[in-house]
């Protein structure tokens, strides 16, 4: 039987390159994004493949996905996300509500949404959060805070779905030239993470999307709970964020 994949976030970057490893595969994938034009456009060139443009971190659309998506869900990826550097004295409360509403909201309206799917295909999670989550830094009180929750909720999902069946694992991701951390990113920041990532450079989509659909495959049938830092080395250094 097909596979059904459902990822969040899928209409540009790690989504959208974890999405096309899905269906290289042979899953379906459901692409969730809430920007419309370029869910419509990622979507157009795949096959098999359904569109869904919904807010994660709005409940009644998640409601409104969770009833019109047939399924069976068998894989979900919870990867939609918000960037935000600032230190606390200069981020304002509408815009740490916006991160923790997209980043940690999100996995927990979905994943909660698609139970019933998850249990009967005894299915597996993957809750992208980040090396952010693994360390503090002086920019990244929202953001890092929401992913240090996706972090700890996945940990409290592999233990409370267990005995489902259902695995839930997390992949921590380094520094990608996406949209979103290009948006952030500064010259400074980048020179640094050249500098302190062993490998001497940034991840790439696609190198995020292989942790993500093996995690999610049946060769990695007896990890559940666990945090897998994609980053090149960053975190073994020991070295701060830039
Ligand atoms: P991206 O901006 O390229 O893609 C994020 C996608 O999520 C976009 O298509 C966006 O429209 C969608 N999205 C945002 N809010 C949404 C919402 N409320 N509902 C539905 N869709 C929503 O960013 P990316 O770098 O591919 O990020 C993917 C994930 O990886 C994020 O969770 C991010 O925090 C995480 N991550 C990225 C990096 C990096 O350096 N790029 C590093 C660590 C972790």
């Amino acid at each position: 039987m097909t596979r059904i994949a459902l990822v969040t976030g899928a209409a540009r970057g790690i989504g959208l390159a974890t999405t096309k490893l899905f269906l290289e595969e042979g899953c379906h994938v459901v692409m969730v994004d809430n920007d419309v034009e370029e869910l419509e456009r990622a979507a157009a060139p795949l096959q098999n493949v359904t569109p869904m443009p919904y807010d994660v971190s709005d409940p009644e659309a998640v409601a409104t996905l969770a009833a019109e998506v047939e399924g069976p869900i068998s894989v979900l990826v919870n990867n939609a996300g918000l960037a935000d550097f600032g230190p606390m004295a200069e981020t304002s409360f509408e815009r740490w509500r916006a991160v923790m509403a997209t980043n940690l909201d999100g996995p927990f309206l979905v994943t909660q949404a698609f139970l019933p799917q998850l249990r009967a295909t005894k299915g597996a999670v993957v809750n992208i959060a980040s090396i952010s989550a693994l360390r503090a830094s002086t920019l990244r009180v929202a953001y890092g805070t929401s992913k240090a929750g996706v972090a700890h909720l996945t940990e409290q999902q592999a233990v409370e779905l267990g005995e489902y069946g259902v695995r839930v694992n997390c992949v921590c991701p380094g520094p990608v030239r996406t949209k979103l951390a290009m948006a952030v990113h500064t010259q400074d920041i980048i020179d640094a993470y050249h500098d302190a990532i062993p490998l001497n450079r940034y991840g790439q989509e696609r190198e995020i999307a292989e942790a993500i659909v093996w995690l999610c495959s049946d060769k990695a049938s007896y990890i559940t709970g666990q945090r897998l830092a994609v980053d090149g080395g960053f975190e073994a250094t020991g070295i701060g964020l830039p």
